[in-house]
């Protein structure tokens, strides 16, 4: 059965998903809701899996059930997290005869990773542009696209092509990412072409990226305070900032200092 509390918590993580899903204007401020809307949920998970354990045992079955709950809260977390830090990179502006392929390189768990080389390489294998990942794991490269109502690629382009025939497909290009070690961490399989006067997202999962060294605290999230504190919270692992009761968490810093727990692992977290 759940509990009063559970169920409100719940009510309000509808509304604000159903926010998530309108226009894209309000599509990053309704991310950030949610996210901090989740923690005050998992704070809630957190009270009821320790009044039951209180109650009924460690191993009644009731506990089991509370940490299969919070657990796929934190994997929502997790990806609102994720989503919050894509909606963050604006698209760049194109100009005609370019094209800019833009996003952000990602660990498996989608967080960040910074000082990728990501390099766009052509048709032809060769590299016809490169960036280096930023702390929010963002990169923009921008190449040469045939100018709109062109479509056979130039003839140098096309002579060094090994397969692509006169007035074939407009040009493609390709991602490679080396990580800072310089190891050839990805490389795509099949070419975008590039679409003059355009520019393409893209997330690139790196399945074996992200050491060790690169495991640790989540970046700063949009900012959340309890009606009842004396700080404001924006780091999603903060416990203080997950254990606010959630009738009191309210958006925004309320004009309070930031939490000392969400400073340190806000420091952590950054580069
Ligand atoms: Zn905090």
């Amino acid at each position: 059965m759940k509990s009063r509390d559970e169920i409100r918590v719940e009510g309000l993580q509808e509304r604000l998903l159903r926010a998530v899903a309108r226009t894209d204007s309000i599509r990053l401020a309704g991310l950030e809701r949610a996210s901090v809307l989740e923690q005050a949920k998992a704070g809630a998970l957190r009270r009821e899996r320790a009044r039951l354990a209180e109650k009924h045992g460690e191993n009644d079955a009731s506990v089991r059930v509370a940490e299969r709950r919070l657990a796929t809260s934190a994997r929502l977390r997790a990806e609102l997290t994720a989503e919050v830090g894509a909606a963050r990179i604006q698209p760049p502006k194109v100009g005609a005869g370019r094209f800019v392929v833009y996003g952000r390189v990602v660990d498996s768990r989608r967080r960040p990773l910074r000082d990728e080389t990501v390099e766009a390489l052509g048709d032809d294998g060769a590299v016809a542009g490169t960036d280096r990942t930023a702390a929010d794991g963002s990169f923009a490269i921008e190449v040469d696209a045939p100018r709109s109502g062109a479509t056979a690629p130039p003839a140098s382009e096309r002579l060094k092509s090994a397969d692509a025939g006169a007035g074939a497909a407009p040009p493609g290009v390709r991602l490679r990412v080396a990580a800072p070690d310089g190891k050839v961490v990805h490389e795509d399989v099949s070419a975008q072409p590039r679409v003059s006067g355009t520019a393409a997202y893209r997330e690139v999962v790196l399945r074996t990226g992200g050491g060790p060294e690169r495991e640790g605290p989540s970046p700063p999230v949009g900012p959340w305070h309890s009606v009842r504190g004396s700080v404001y919270h924006n780091n999603p692992d903060c416990g203080t900032g997950n254990n606010i009761e959630e009738e009191n968490v309210r958006e925004g810093t309320g004009g309070k200092p930031l939490c000392r727990e969400c400073t340190g692992l806000n420091r952590a977290a950054a580069p």
